[in-house]
């Protein structure tokens, strides 16, 4: 299992909160893309699942 980014729900022209909320510095969001998920960072704490607003990142 991973956690991916659901990027259709990502709001356009937007930063994303989870780069700053992650705790282990796996979310990488490029100008205002949708952010990327480094795996071999994520420790599937689900910070990002429960926090972001638009329920952007899944299990
Ligand atoms: S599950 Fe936790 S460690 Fe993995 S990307 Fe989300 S906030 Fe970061």
């Amino acid at each position: 299992m991973a956690i991916n980014v659901i990027n259709k729900l990502c709001p356009e022209n937007h930063r994303c909160p989870m780069v700053r909320a992650c705790p282990k510095g796996a979310i990488a969001q490029e100008g205002y893309l949708a952010p990327i998920i480094d795996s071999s960072k994520c420790v599937e704490c689900m910070i990002c699942v429960n926090n972001c607003p638009y329920g952007a990142f899944e299990k």
